[in-house]
């Protein structure tokens, strides 16, 4: 089974979507990354919910990305005598640290540390920044605000404090609980939410080690101002529209969206767009207009990836959203300004020796046509940088590691497979030519581009670039 598209498509699982039907009703429509959302759930559910991937993962025989998706510090005030209470602009409202039930005075806000860090004049977001509250005064322990957009404010909505640095760990313990069950699991990404420094990852890091790789959500000012280092450190990152949208004025998303796709492209990490791609097929079975050109615009982009949310997790048409998604891609990738777009865009070659060897692949298949360029992979690395020359051709990524393949599963472009540690070239280049047959990637005579590191069984020493005809072994 092969994918006639290079972008990728993460769908999160939720109650639409999380049974085993569904999820290889899904895969079978073109998903290639389940999103386990911690924000929802408990450990049970999403321990079903991965177990019911793999089992798809084994029918099909193909390597499925696991994403878990940690809530990380998402800020919420308490509850009300009511369930909710109306405020109206220009009013005093009051957040405080006592944990009884609110009014249309005063609520609680039992996070001490927003108290620490904010100033007169500090805006806070509320239920998705619907309500704006402006600090009037505070000490330690509340703070007295400005009512500037007034509105229902009910139970547990979520707070966004923008224009501050908070000094908080982006993991809770909340999330530290999840990280470790979500590794025990044996996912293949970790995405934190509200990545604010270039420390967050580091942190992340510490925790996680070489289990899964690292996903940074950028959804705060903050980490935009530090877009360089955060991805840097992280092995991917998505573009968080939902929050971010809040955070900061709404118009300068699509400007930021472009920006960080530009960015992570010439550092050759995988970038996800994510939130409201097909927002309306949460209850409509087909999108808007402006929702397909939205995700066409992620493509012609670059992006790696494109991601539902609400519309697979809850939605009543999660199939129908990933097919269409599906068909929009394949589309776009189709046009020949798409081509042109991906070749005009294209970053400079790092002066790596990888580098070096995947964007000399351009010069070989202007001469010679590429049916497909056959990366031998041990942590994953020379696909990502193969797939970072945006090749014309598919890169197919070989490893003996299942852990490798899954989450090759996430980058733009490759397909990723399984097979055996070579000992030898001559073995190397005809279990090459014997896959890209079976996977369909190729003909007899057509030419593949084989990229390697020697000694084998060793990472990170891509060396060796090999053309070879395939051919009846
Ligand atoms: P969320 O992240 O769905 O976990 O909030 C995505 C976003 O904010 O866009
Ligand atoms: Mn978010």
């Amino acid at each position: 089974m092969r994918r006639r598209r290079d972008a990728k498509i993460i769908a999160t699982l939720g109650p639409a979507s999380n049974s085993l039907e569904k999820i290889g009703e899904l895969f079978d429509s073109g998903i290639d990354v389940f999103r386990l959302n911690f924000s929802h759930g408990t450990h049970a559910d999403h321990a079903r919910t991965h177990g019911y991937i793999r089992q798809v993962e084994a029918a099909r025989e193909r390597p499925i990305g696991i994403l878990a998706d940690l809530q990380g510090p998402k800020i919420r005030v308490g509850t009300f005598k009511n369930k909710s209470a109306e405020l109206e602009t220009g009013q005093r409202f009051v957040l405080d640290m006592k944990e009884d039930d609110g009014d249309e005075t005063r609520v609680n806000l039992p996070h001490p540390e927003i108290f620490a860090a904010m100033q007169v004049g500090s805006q806070l977001l509320v239920n998705d920044g619907k309500i704006r509250l402006k600090v009037v005064e505070f000490d330690d322990n509340h703070a007295v605000t400005e009512v500037v957009v007034g509105g229902t404010i009910s139970n547990n909505k979520g707070v966004n404090v923008p224009d501050v640095l908070l000094p908080i760990s982006p993991l809770t313990e909340k999330d530290r609980a999840d990280l470790d069950y979500a590794l025990e699991l044996g996912v293949d990404w970790v995405a934190l939410s509200f990545v604010q420094r270039p420390e967050d990852i580091t942190e992340m890091r510490g925790l996680v080690g070489q289990r899964a790789a690292i996903m940074a959500k950028l959804e705060k000012p903050t980490a935009i101002k530090h877009l360089k280092d955060i991805v840097q450190l992280a092995d991917a990152v998505m573009v968080a529209r939902g929050d971010l949208g809040v955070e900061m004025p709404q118009e300068k998303v699509p400007v930021i969206q472009r920006q960080i796709v530009r960015h992570a492209r010439r550092e050759g990490k995988p970038v996800v767009i994510a939130t409201q791609m097909l927002e309306s097929m949460i209850s409509s079975p087909v999108p808007t207009r402006a929702e397909s050109s939205d995700v066409a615009t992620a493509i012609y982009d670059g992006s790696d990836a494109v991601m539902l949310s609400a519309e697979t997790a809850a939605g009543d048409y999660p199939v129908e959203a990933a097919t269409a998604m599906n068909r929009i891609i394949i589309e776009v990738e189709k046009d020949v300004y798409y081509r042109k777009s991906i070749d005009a865009s294209l970053p400079a070659p790092g002066d790596t020796v990888a580098d070096a060897i995947s964007s000399s692949l351009h010069h070989i298949s202007n001469v010679l046509p590429l049916a497909a360029t056959f990366t031998y992979t041990e942590s994953g690395f020379s696909s990502f940088r193969a797939a970072r020359e945006r090749p014309e051709a598919p890169v197919i990524g070989c490893t003996p590691y299942q852990e490798t393949a899954r989450k090759l599963a996430l980058v733009w472009g490759v397909h990723a497979v399984l097979s055996a540690e070579m000992s030898n070239v001559d073995e190397m280049v005809a279990n090459a030519i014997n896959i890209t047959l079976q996977e369909g990637f190729g003909e007899m005579g057509e030419i593949i581009a084989i990229t390697a590191g020697m000694p084998f069984g060793r990472t990170g020493t891509t060396n060796m670039l090999r053309l070879t005809r395939l051919k009846a072994l």
